[in-house]
């Protein structure tokens, strides 16, 4: 943050809402009305609207020690995103509602709002209103995201098929071990006062603070043509994404440990703190990479498609959820990640 800081209370909170959207551009003729009226108008001619919502609060979802207000407001954006993106959906629009106290300035929200707007840009989504109001402490956000997709071309996570591809986008685990260097580092900081030297984890330390949402893939479905059978994205962890997708559509799965997409930076600094990097992928979370299934029939359309991994298949329930180990044990798969007491 620069030197200056101008109280909030000198615009009030109408001057905050004109000061933060005056620049708010429009990018969809689908926005009949935007932010100013009670609520805004949206007509999506013929397509079927997606919608999610998530909510993030200061020191449960994250710290402002270590996460600059930018990267905040471009990840608050990003994790919306993703969610209209495991829908095979096409993200539009954007509801932002933000509760803070006066230890925020006038100079904080509109570093914040730098990040939401880029996020905007970037993926083409525009800003159509949201709330503003006061908390005792914290910095809470809630965004609501809004998608498009034609008619019954959405992807639920309930409709995967014995034998299809289990599959997951980039790498994953990174966000885990990104999270677990900052607290390390604020942990030092904290101690002795040592700044920290990220330099060498730029890759894992990025993903956690930047992360992007997978718009790429859901372009590469539409123009080969692949409709996955079920999708959903990793907020939580490999494990537990894939135990979401088993339960809902009623089938169990194999995936193997020598598939799973890991980072060489991730492996490495995992290696460094004696962490084992398929647990930090299994039972990590936040990389926003889409895990999804996939017809046999479809292999040949993913199979040059670096950013796409096989990493196992789906089976009957009574077959259970299971990891195959570079060692050749099967291990259960729980949602925090596998189980060590069975083999
Ligand atoms: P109301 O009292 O009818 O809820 P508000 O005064 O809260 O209206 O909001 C006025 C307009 O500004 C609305 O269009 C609303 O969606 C928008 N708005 C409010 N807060 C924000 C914000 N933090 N970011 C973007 N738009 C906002
Ligand atoms: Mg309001």
């Amino acid at each position: 943050m620069g030197s200056e800081r101008t109280e909030i209370s000198s615009l009030g909170e109408f001057g905050l809402i004109d000061h933060l959207t005056q620049n708010n551009e429009t990018r969809h003729a689908s926005t009949i009305l935007s932010v100013g009226d009670d609520a805004a108008v949206i007509d999506h001619f013929g397509k079927q609207t997606v919608i999610t919502t998530d909510m993030l609060v200061e020191g449960i979802h994250f710290d402002l020690m270590y996460t600059p207000l930018k990267h905040l407001g471009y990840k608050s954006v990003i994790v919306n995103l993703s969610d209209i993106y495991a829908m095979n959906a096409l993200p539009t629009h954007i509801t932002i509602s933000i509760a803070f106290s006066n230890r925020f300035s006038l100079e904080a929200m509109d570093e914040f709002y730098e990040g939401v707007y880029a996020a905007c840009e970037k993926y083409g989504v525009d800003l159509i209103g949201g709330d503003t109001t006061s908390s005792q402490k914290g910095f809470v956000i809630s965004i609501t995201a809004i998608g498009e997709v034609a008619p019954d071309k959405f992807v639920k996570r309930s409709t995967a098929q014995k034998s299809d591809l289990l599959c997951v986008t980039g790498f994953v685990g990174a966000a885990f071990l990104g999270l677990t260097i900052l607290e390390r580092e604020k942990r030092i900081f904290e101690e002795t006062g040592a700044q920290p030297d990220l330099e060498d984890q730029s890759y894992i330390v990025g993903k956690l603070l930047k992360p992007e949402a997978r718009k790429d893939i859901i372009d590469f479905f539409a123009e080969s043509e692949i409709i996955p059978t079920s999708m959903i994205d990793v907020s939580d962890g490999l494990s537990s994404e894939a135990l979401h997708i088993c339960k809902q559509s009623n089938l169990g799965c194999i995936i193997y440990e020598d598939k799973i997409p890991i980072h060489e930076e991730a492996r490495q600094f995992a290696y460094k703190l004696e962490l084992d990097p398929t647990a930090c992928a299994l039972s990590g979370g936040e990389d926003y990479e889409l895990l999804f299934t996939l017809a046999q029939a479809d292999y040949d359309k993913i199979v040059l498609n670096e950013q796409i991994s096989v990493i196992g298949y789906m089976t009957d329930a009574e077959e259970g959820m299971h990891i195959l180990t570079r060692g050749g044990n099967k291990h259960q798969l729980t949602a925090q990640g596998w189980n060590h007491m069975e083999s």
